[in-house]
């Protein structure tokens, strides 16, 4: 059976190792099928396709885009899209419009909690001056000793009612699916057991994502626990959504999944790639 892993992310977002560098850990670490899905970006396809070719791994190109719904952010992937559609690339474009005046004001908000020169020390920490995001901040927070580590950074700051958090407008649900079937790919949700809902919520958001056109719903998540793992498959199987697989790789050691550690989909799920 080959071994899926579809969410990922390199220093064109907030992974730490360059394209080539994480397609070259994905086959040490025998990963057969391959995306690169770094956020609201696609600058990294080609480098991480060139590798993919070199080292005998299939690579599937795609991006994770941030997607306002009601007071929520969530993450829809764009799986196999052609990376030069011009429609889906002007889209991406427009999303990450704005995260540099959002980093400053995240920046102003540390400083009002006694944190000075955040900005200036998130900015050294990514490889993408244009895609500054959260993890930045994260990172020269923890290195800086003002938490021990990212996990409970994301509790203490960042997060809404919390010092370094910025509300902010990412792409309309309809947008972000409208752009990745214009560069024929297939749209994700992924990992629905981050978003705060009830269960009603879930069911709504699940509603909303199957009527905008989504295709699928991220199940192997390392945002998920394995028992979220059965229950995102029976909402699978419920809605008729496809089944993704992806480690949501950022950089070694950072988390429990790293590439090519996910458990295969259960049983009774389409998986996405099913017509590739
Ligand atoms: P942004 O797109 O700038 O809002 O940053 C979002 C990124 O922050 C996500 O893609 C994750 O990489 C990271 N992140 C968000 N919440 C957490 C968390 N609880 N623990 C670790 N990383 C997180
Ligand atoms: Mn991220
Ligand atoms: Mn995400
Ligand atoms: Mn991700």
């Amino acid at each position: 059976m080959l071994r899926y892993d579809l969410h990922c992310h390199s220093t064109w977002s907030d992974g730490v190792l360059a394209p080539a560098d994480v397609v070259r850990r994905a086959a040490e670490r025998k990963v057969d099928v391959l995306a690169l899905t770094d956020h609201d970006e696609m600058g990294g396809v080609a480098e991480a396709r060139d590798a993919a070719a070199d080292s005998g791994v299939k690579f599937v190109a795609g991006t994770e885009i941030s997607v306002s719904y009601l007071t929520h952010t969530i993450h829809v992937l764009g799986l196999g899209v052609d990376a030069d559609n011009p429609a889906l690339l002007e889209g991406l474009k427009s999303v990450r419009h704005g995260r540099d005046d959002r980093a400053r004001r995240m920046g102003e908000s540390l400083a009002r909690a006694g944190i000075a020169g955040a900005y200036e020390g998130a900015l050294t920490y990514a490889g993408n001056v244009s895609l500054l995001s959260r993890t930045h901040f994260a990172r020269f927070l923890v290195d800086r000793g003002h938490v021990h580590d990212t996990h409970a950074c994301f509790k203490r700051f960042l997060v809404p009612g919390k010092p370094g958090y910025v509300e902010h407008v990412w792409a309309d649900l309809p947008d972000a699916i409208g752009w990745i079937h214009g560069a024929g790919g297939l749209a994700v949700l992924a990992h629905p057991g981050r978003y705060r809902v009830t269960a009603t919520g879930m069911r709504k958001l699940l509603d909303t994502f199957r009527d905008a056109g989504g295709d699928g719903i991220e199940i192997i998540s390392s945002s998920h626990t394995p028992e979220q793992f059965g229950e995102y498959a029976a909402l699978a199987r419920v809605y008729g959504f496809k089944g993704s697989v992806g480690s949501d790789f950022h950089a070694p050691g950072e988390s429990w999944l790293d590439l090519g550690d996910s458990p295969p989909l259960p049983e009774g799920v389409t998986p996405i790639w099913n017509d590739w």
